[in-house]
Parts: C-alpha cells; sequence; structure tokens
C-alpha cells in the first residue's frame, strides 16, 4: 500500500508520521502544502524549516519520500479554506505520488464535537460561527472513475485521541514541531488557538474544557488506544 501524508511539522502530522514509519509497512509518501497568503509566511517558513530539521530523525525510522511542495493563496487564515485545499491538494499530490490513498492528521481537539459518523468537522459548539464542513464532500466533484471518497481520503481512529496523546508519542521530537499560527521572528505567540492548544497537551490536558475534564478523571490515554489492529480496520488494510 502506498499513502501520502500531509506533513506540515506540527504535532499531529508529525505524530501520525511517525506512526506510520514505526508501525506498518506501507510506502509513505509526505507533501506539505504551502500557503503563499501574506499573513502565513511566517509561519510556513516556520514549518519547513522544523520540517528539516525532523527529516534526518524520521528518515532513520524508515525511508519515505518527500513529494515537491504545491501551493496555494488565500486572503486570511481561515480554516475552512485550509480544509477545502487540503482535500483538493492532498488528492493531487496522492495521484501525482501514484498512492491509493491519502491521510490529513486531527486531534480530538480538532472534532471534539464530531458527529457519530466521524466525517462531519464541526466545532460549532465550541467556537461560534465557525463553518461546518464534511471535508471529504470537498473532494467528491473532484474524484475519478475508480476512486471513492471513503477510501482515497480516509480518517483515522488515531484523530481522535486529544492533542496530549500526540505529544506523549512525539518524545523528544516535540520540541522540534511547530504550532503556532502568528509566529513572530521565529518566537511562538502564545495567544492563538494553536499555542493554547499546545501548551495545554504539552501539560497532559486539554485547552477545550470537554477534554481537559474527561482526562481529569480517566488519565491521558495510553500508546495502545491507536494499534496495527485499528491501521487495519481504518485502511482496510493487512500491511
Ligand atoms: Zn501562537
Amino acid at each position: 500500500m502506498k499513502v501520502l501524508i500531509l506533513w506540515s511539522g506540527g504535532i499531529e502530522s508529525t505524530a501520525l508520521l511517525k506512526w506510520v514509519l514505526e508501525n506498518t509497512e506501507a510506502e509513505v509518501f509526505t507533501h506539505y502544502i504551502h500557503n503563499l497568503t501574506p499573513s502565513a509566511s511566517e509561519r510556513c517558513d516556520a514549518e519547513i524549516s522544523c520540517m528539516s530539521w525532523m527529516t534526518p530523525r524520521l528518515q532513520n525510522i524508515r525511508f519515505f519520500t518527500q513529494t515537491p511542495l504545491s501551493t496555494f493563496s488565500y486572503w486570511g487564515q481561515t480554516e475552512p479554506a485550509d480544509y477545502i485545499h487540503h482535500g483538493l491538494k492532498g488528492l493531487e499530490a496522492m495521484r501525482l505520488a501514484g498512492c491509493d490513498l491519502f491521510i490529513r492528521a486531527n486531534c480530538e481537539e480538532d472534532q471534539w464535537s464530531k458527529s457519530p459518523d466521524r466525517k462531519t468537522y464541526n466545532r460549532r459548539v465550541n467556537y461560534p460561527g465557525h463553518w461546518t464542513i464534511d471535508r471529504r464532500a470537498v473532494i467528491e466533484p473532484h474524484l475519478r472513475p475508480g476512486e471513492e471518497k471513503d477510501k482515497v481520503y480516509i480518517n483515522l481512529k488515531i484523530a481522535e485521541q486529544p492533542k496530549t496523546w500526540h505529544t506523549s508519542y512525539l518524545g523528544d521530537l516535540l520540541h522540534l514541531t511547530h504550532s503556532c499560527r502568528a509566529p513572530r521572528l521565529g518566537e511562538q505567540c502564545n495567544v492563538c488557538r494553536s499555542c493554547k492548544e499546545r501548551e495545554a497537551a504539552i501539560q497532559g490536558t486539554s485547552a477545550v474544557p470537554a477534554i481537559a475534564n474527561r482526562i481529569a478523571s480517566e488519565g491521558v490515554p495510553g500508546k495502545e488506544v491507536y494499534t496495527r489492529r485499528h491501521w487495519q480496520e481504518d485502511t482496510g488494510q493487512l500491511k
């Protein structure tokens, strides 16, 4: 199986890449979507730097192929636009690399009010005003014969784990990842949502109260919450 991972150098996509390299035999490709919007330029510079620092460490687990960057530009940092572009760029990169499927990483904080079918991106309860997007529906008009949206753009149950699970899985790679949406001169802002969620995750809790409450009573999930068996269920592949 050939898998393309949308890798941004952040916590979840790096944890996902590490997990797939360590636990599967899939042939792995990564792809970075470069946002050329001026307000995103420092963030992208920081992400690309972080990936270059982490690449030797991750390549040391086993080989993977980094595909050329793709680009998009959208005025303003709007998450719905990110999600639309990620689906379309991921589909395009998947085809160019000859992969069977592509994966965009997430954590529970991204979808904690998720719908029962796990297909709906829904942050409205916690963040009033946000759009609700079925991420996979975005690619549907662009599919070719033989491509099924649920099979080429898959949701992994690893994305249902709180961010603190991903930070602990990363171990000492964590300090090489980048989260801040609005860094200045290479320093994280400490006020954006990503910085707040990152800091809470490092502390072993969550910036989303509902998740923090559950962790307080049940503890941080262990490594066994996502295993090779889950990967097989999610991808339909034995390897
Ligand atoms: Zn920040």
